[in-house]
Order: C-alpha cells, then structure tokens, then sequence
C-alpha cells in the first residue's frame, strides 16, 4: 500500500525570509562538470569491452537546472541568485584561462555557491578530441570564484595510465620505489597552478549507481532532492564512501546487469599512498602530496542503462 507523502499546506503564509531559507535549503550541492566524460576513457575500456554506463547521461542530467527552478517564481528567484548556465563566454574571464574542447560541457547549470569545479578531461581524450587552452588554468579560475573544493582524474596527473592494462602493471609494481622524472619548466608551471588553490580532490574511481531517481532521492545521497546526481566523496569520509557502495552493490544484486563494476572498496591509507605516488613519479613534489586528497566519483544513472532485459 503505499502511503501518501505529507503535505504542508501554510507554507505560503511563512515570512518571506522563512521560504527564501527553505528554497535555499533545498538546493543541490553539485559537482559542476566543465565537460564531458567519456565511459571508453574513464573506464580504460579497449575496443571489445562493454562499459557499465552510458556517463553522457548522467553528465546531461547532472547539468540540468535544479529541481526548484521549476517550482514557482519565488524558488527560481533562489535558483537563480548565484546560478545560471554557460561560463565559456563570461567577460570577466581572463584569456589565458579559456579552454575548449569537443568534450565540452558549457550549456550546463552551475552555482557557484553551493557547487564544485571538476574536470572529466586527462591525455587519453588528446587522441579523439579537439581542444585549444589550458584546461588546468580554466578549471583554477573556475575554482577561484567557488567556495568548494575543485577536483581533476588520477590520470590527468598521470598520463601513462591511458596505456593498456596500465592499472594492473601498476598494481604488480606498487611495491618497488617510483623513479620520479625529470622536473621540467613545464611541470613546474602546472604545480605552481595547483598551488595557487589550497586544496584539491583527486578521482581515483568512477562508480556508477543505477537507481530510479525516487529511490536514489530517498537516501539524500545526491542531495536533499535527488538533482545532484554526480557526487565525489573524500577517501577520509569513510562513512559516507561506505553508504554510496552499499547502494551501489545493492543496485546490481537486485537485477542482472550487462557489465559488473569492481566494487572493492579500498581504504583510504592506501588510496592516499597510490596517489602520493603518482604524484612523487610525476613531479617529484612534496608540496602537492600535502594538498592534493584521493576522493572516488558516484554517478546516480536513472537511465538504468547496466540492467539486463530480461525476456
Ligand atoms: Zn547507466
């Protein structure tokens, strides 16, 4: 039987500055995705392998206007404070930290109040895409004007990742000392705009939950209403980690799915010496070790794109 959700009908007669904290409050905190991740890319998948997600979709959803811009004239008033969509054209932007490319994402809605900076794009999109700028540059400016913490891919720091079977060579060497390379004007120009930001989120995984959105919505996982469907979680937030891969696993145990995702979860000491050492074989420095934090991407799919039809 199902029960029908409570209503609260003297809203209207609230003060005003009561409903403005409300429709505040019930806007979603996103990742704000500066392009587009390609599942091929992401998942290091060759030619003859399925990949678990369609991640456009979920791009696509993620870049959405918030569910309460729709509601009435009031919550879009809030939606629209400090939100909008389209950043590449902004006037204020300085020349040197525009970047293009054919993944790119500039139709989506973003906030710069609640939401945080993310760039999809590492070297394994040079081959297939245009693109022209800095995109390390654009995503710092982006940064600079939002109070959240931006985040990059492990591999937009390590580009030697893209090549085939990388992640298991990397694991059958973990245990031998990285030979760190030559720390060339170039690479010290990409620290020097890393630590222009005191912090940072690194990817180490991208998971994706396949949920209808009621259900995903109800877990206040992907914000209070369910529109924040790309989260990224710190690797030290084990609670929080462990809440995303139990609905993740749950997601696929409750019907067959085409391509299984490695679920394993890994603790955050030794995600943070993986990445300490992508970052010491990279460029040799001990100053973005200290504000660079592994973080692993949950994607809410509603599209259930990963389940099997069955017949
Ligand atoms: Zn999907």
């Amino acid at each position: 039987m199902t029960v029908p959700a409570p209503a609260f009908r003297l809203f209207a007669q609230l003060p005003a500055e009561l409903r403005l904290k409300v429709w505040r409050y019930c806007l979603p905190h996103r990742v704000c995705e500066l392009d587009q991740p390609v599942d091929r890319i992401v998942f290091n998948l060759d030619d003859d392998s399925s990949s678990p997600c369609q991640l456009y979709q979920t791009t696509y959803q993620n870049g959405r206007p918030p569910l309460i811009s729709h509601v009435c004239r009031e919550s879009r008033f809030v939606a629209t404070e400090s939100g909008g969509s389209a950043t590449v054209c902004d006037p204020d932007r300085p020349l040197d930290t525009q970047w293009i490319s054919g993944t790119d994402n500039s139709d989506a809605w973003f906030d710069t109040t609640p939401d945080s900076p993310h760039l999809n794009w590492t070297s394994g999109y040079e081959a297939d895409y245009d693109y022209s700028g800095d995109s390390l540059q654009c995503l710092v400016w982006e940064a600079s004007r939002m109070s959240a913490t931006p985040s990059i891919m492990l591999t937009y720091l390590d580009p030697t990742a893209h090549e085939p079977h990388a992640s298991r060579l990397f694991l059958q060497t973990q245990s031998m000392l990285p030979v760190p390379k030559l720390v060339t004007p170039d690479k010290v120009k990409v620290i020097n705009a890393y630590k222009q930001l005191s912090a940072w989120l690194v990817v180490m995984r991208v998971v994706v939950v396949h949920a209808h959105l009621d259900a995903a919505a109800a877990t206040g996982l992907f914000s209070l209403l369910g529109d924040a469907p790309v989260q990224i979680v710190p690797a030290s937030d084990q609670a929080r980690l462990n809440r995303f891969y139990d609905l993740a696993e749950e997601c696929e145990r409750r019907q067959p799915v085409t391509v299984a995702q490695d679920l394993t979860r890994q603790s955050a000491d030794s995600m943070r010496q993986h990445l300490r050492r992508v970052i010491t074989t990279n460029f040799h420095s001990d100053e973005l070790t200290t504000i660079m934090h592994p973080a692993i991407m949950f994607r809410l799919c509603t599209r259930m794109c990963n389940h099997r039809v069955e017949i």
